[in-house]
């Protein structure tokens, strides 16, 4: 089952919010949680079996899979360390 996560950096006020993460019936493909250092947005990409995980804003390929518990990540904008926390409710 998936869930949900927003991120935000206190420092420059950057903010994504109700990011996708997680499985839903089947192992692939997934929702994986990604910070891309090309666009530097964070957000949730999907993953495919021998498949490279594309940025869901600009589709490059250097994107950081990040685990689905990261709670502290390096903000993609301005490089602080910032918080993603999980929501309540779920997706299938
Ligand atoms: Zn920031
Ligand atoms: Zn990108």
């Amino acid at each position: 089952m998936g869930f949900f996560v927003d991120f935000r950096c206190q420092n420059c006020r950057y903010e994504e919010r109700d990011i996708g993460v997680g499985r839903g019936k089947s192992e692939f493909p997934f929702l994986a949680l990604f910070r891309c250092d090309n666009c530097k947005t964070i957000g949730s990409t999907w993953i495919n079996e021998h498949q490279l995980p594309l940025c869901a804003h600009c589709y490059h390929d250097a994107v950081v899979i990040l685990p689905d518990d990261t709670t502290r990540v390096n903000c993609p904008k301005c490089g602080e360390p910032a918080l993603i926390t999980r929501k309540e409710g779920a997706w299938q």
